[in-house]
């Protein structure tokens, strides 16, 4: 290959990496409207850090289902886009809300590393489950405290129960290791508040956290 062909291989690369969700720092949620919002120094603190932790959690569910699908773990490839669609609705509605504190969202993205399915599960569960729900349940209290725009309390306890069902769809399926290769499953996300769940009767028709309708329900399958 000639050199300028190489430079113009590697550019390409290096474009793409960063559209599918590189490292560093970055804004990999889409860009939501700015409603100027009164918020405290707590409130913001506390609105980047979770906006930190949702850009990660995205961005390490795409690279688990990247890795799920060259394995040919398709059930589980299947989850972790899921969730990481659902992560990424996190991301957007505390981008939003940072924007509209006067403040531009910011996040320093750590990929953890590839050891296998079983370990990507618990690094995950692990991540939606235990302190993070603590974390989240005194970010409501203290922005509430800070009498901030009831917007920022809203958003942390509406994420709070979406990560409750994250980190029960994630729990089943450390269970069923005999599903993780096959091609079925279908999994709705809520693109408002981000739950997530697998779709069987009785069918889902609207969301359970934010009572959203069916047409922002995304499904996966
Ligand atoms: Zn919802």
């Amino acid at each position: 290959m000639k050199k300028i062909e190489r430079i113009l291989v590697l550019c390409i690369v290096v474009a793409a990496f960063l559209c599918a969700g590189g490292c560093g720092k970055r804004n990999p949620a889409a860009p939501a409207a700015v409603i100027p919002i009164k918020a405290g120094a707590r409130a913001l603190s506390h609105l980047q850090e979770a906006y930190n932790s949702e850009c990660n959690a995205a961005a390490r569910s795409k690279l688990f289902a990247a890795k799920c699908t060259e394995e040919g773990n398709f059930r589980l490839a299947l989850l972790f886009n899921s969730l990481s669609r659902a992560e990424n609705v996190h991301a957007s509605f505390l981008a939003a809300l940072i924007r509209g504190a006067g403040a531009e969202p910011l996040a320093e993205i750590n990929l953890p590393s590839w050891i296998g399915p079983r370990e990507a599960l618990l690094t995950a569960f692990r991540a939606e489950s235990g302190n993070v729900l603590s974390v989240y349940v005194n970010f409501v209290r203290e922005t509430t405290e800070e009498e901030t725009s009831a917007a920022v309390p809203e958003a942390f306890s509406r994420a709070l129960e979406a990560e409750k069902s994250h980190a029960l769809l994630l729990g089943d399926y450390l269970q069923r290791s005999e599903q993780w290769k096959s091609s079925g499953g279908m999994i709705v996300v809520c693109t408002v508040c981000g739950f997530a769940a697998e779709k069987a009767d009785p069918q889902i028709t609207s969301c359970p956290v934010c009572h959203a309708e069916g047409a922002k329900l995304e499904i996966f399958q």
